[in-house]
């Protein structure tokens, strides 16, 4: 297992200008992709990064789903940093003293080729850079891109950084910067209004446990572990939490619609203590003790809410181009992420290959998305982030739901027992539900999922 840190940092970029076939910008997994493919393609590429290393501050919940990894790095999981294999999937829905929780586990994906790993931030994406740079990519570590550089024609030929005489020139410009991508916007690829509707905020905890009480709370063995994603526990404001297991640490978060947070005036911390005095969760993190506290936003709009993805000189990836998939049952940034990258590092390479890099010699991206999932999904559930992050789904739905199911198991005897429709109805008058809704809103999850 390869674990890189500061000290694994390759190469510092010295010169006042240099030029590469292409400068990727942020190591994230979307970055670290794309420099691969352009390094692995025989091509010059600088991978640049503000932090002093990658993954230095970023975050996420934790659970990496790695099949596209396959294409990348063959038989990765015997060199990727995991903490625990995902064996157990989980969603729970909850009100404030009620949980219904569907809980599936297979010993399927505690074997190759697995299904979900953990992982650090820091480990999993100084491992994927570190990848990168063993195949030629050059790693420009503590540097901020701090604007682009364009021919007399407007296309992109290079970035700017905050080094001084930083200047790096580039046939082409990947932007794997990461939501609210700051050169998307300068090149003028977001399409303006409504970008706060698309955006959460995470926020999320990570508590020391020791490895034994992980595995006896949460039913798992040796590198087996547990991915619970929870719908209502976030006081109706649009969004949802997460509990996730690593190897003696447990991360603990919820996601949040920035609107919503900002109406509610409720701090995300005071959630989270909430959903941790939760009696469904309370057992399972007891005497965990914080040892990590970060926030990060999330770009949740989806399809509808993606950036123009090609420009002249320049491609965008990751969540960069709103790539991050959050529908529900899935929260997957990662995984797109370096699918995305992927395919921009290849179409990049194609691009200089053909001496084009014009959008149109770029063209190969968009057609290398369309086919693979990172596209297809997303065109495929765009009405679900909508639904998720509904009011009703929020306010209503979990109650009704919880409210059904304890009616169903509670025993009144000597009153007989009330029928479906009986309980159906006053669990969704009770919960505000309106038929018509309900109709709706389970004919666009259906549509979504079909
Ligand atoms: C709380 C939370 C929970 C999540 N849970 C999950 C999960 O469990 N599973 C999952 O798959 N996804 C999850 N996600 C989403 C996931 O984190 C992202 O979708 C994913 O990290 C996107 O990868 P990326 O490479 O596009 O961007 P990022 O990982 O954000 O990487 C961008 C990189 O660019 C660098 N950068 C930015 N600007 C500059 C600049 N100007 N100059 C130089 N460098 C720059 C940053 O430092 C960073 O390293 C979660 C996100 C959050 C916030």
């Amino acid at each position: 297992m390869t674990h890189a840190g500061p000290d694994s940092v390759s190469t510092v970029v010295d010169e006042t200008t240099k030029t590469f076939d292409v400068v990727v910008v942020g190591a994230g997994p979307a970055g670290s992709a794309a420099a691969l493919e352009v390094a692995r393609a025989g091509y010059s590429v600088a991978l640049v990064e503000r932090g002093p290393f990658p993954g230095a501050k970023n975050v996420y919940g934790g659970v990496v789903y790695g099949r596209i990894l396959d294409e990348l790095v063959p038989r990765w999981w015997e060199r990727m940093p995991v903490q625990r294999w995902v064996t157990r999937r989980a969603t729970m829905v909850m009100t404030p003293t009620q949980a219904l929780t569907l809980d599936f586990r297979t010993q399927d994906w505690g074997k190759p080729p697995y299904n979900g790993a953990t992982a650090h931030r820091a480990d999993l994406d100084s491992w994927l850079a570190e990848l990168a740079v063993e195949a030629g990519a050059v790693l420009v570590p503590s540097t901020v891109v701090t604007g682009l550089l364009r021919d007399h024609a407007g296309a992109v030929v290079g970035v700017r950084t905050d080094r001084p005489d930083g200047d790096l020139t580039a046939g082409v410009v990947i932007a794997c910067d990461g939501v609210n991508s700051f050169l998307a916007k300068e090149a003028g690829m977001y399409r303006t209004g409504h970008e706060a509707e698309h955006l959460t905020l995470g926020v999320k905890q990570t508590l020391a446990l020791p490895r034994e009480a992980i595995e006896e709370r949460f039913a798992v063995s040796g590198r087996d572990g547990v991915d619970i994603e929870m719908l209502g526990c976030t006081r109706g404001i649009p969004g949802g939490g997460f509990l996730y297991t690593n190897l003696d640490s447990v991360s603990i978060g919820v996601v949040l619609g920035l609107t919503g947070v900002s109406k509610a005036k409720t701090r995300p911390e005071e959630l989270i203590a909430e959903l941790k005095r939760h009696p469904a969760i309370a057992p399972l993190i007891k005497g965990g003790e914080q040892i990590e506290y970060s926030a990060h936003l999330i770009p949740e709009g989806g399809y509808r809410a993606m950036p123009e993805l090609i420009g002249d000189g320049m491609l965008v990836a990751g969540d960069a181009a709103a790539m991050c998939l959050a529908a529900g049952i899935w929260l997957e940034g990662v995984n797109f992420a370096l699918g995305a990258g992927m395919y921009a590092g290849r179409a990049a390479a194609a691009a200089l290959k053909a001496g084009d890099v014009s959008g149109q010699g770029l063209a190969g991206y968009r057609t290398m998305l369309e086919r693979s999932f990172v596209l297809a999904d997303h065109r495929k559930l765009r009405d679900l982030p909508g639904l998720v992050l509904s009011d009703r789904m929020q306010q209503n739905y979990p109650g009704m739901v919880c409210d059904l199911v304890q009616g169903l198991f509670q025993v009144d005897n000597p009153l007989p027992k009330p029928g479906l429709r009986t309980l159906l109805r006053r669990s969704a008058k009770d919960n505000g539900v309106r038929w018509r809704d309900l109709v709706r809103d389970g004919w666009t999850g259906m549509r979504g999922l079909r």
